[in-house]
């Protein structure tokens, strides 16, 4: 039985959010957290590859 962090109002198994307030569970909301997470690493590496481009890509010295 999730609870519902916000009102405490016990909910089914399985239900995506809950069903007195419509926030989402528990275990929904770690998910979540956890797919946004993972964006922002492939953020970085994907910052990371533009700057290793950018040096072999630019020249090295303006003189
Ligand atoms: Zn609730």
């Amino acid at each position: 039985m999730p609870k519902c962090l916000y009102c405490q109002q016990d909910n089914p198994p399985g239900e995506p959010e809950c069903r007195n307030c419509g926030m989402p569970l528990p275990m929904l909301a770690d998910s979540a957290g956890e797919r946004r997470q993972r964006r922002f690493l492939w953020f970085c590496i994907g910052l990371t590859v533009f700057c290793a481009a950018m040096i072999l890509w630019l020249p090295r010295s303006i003189a």
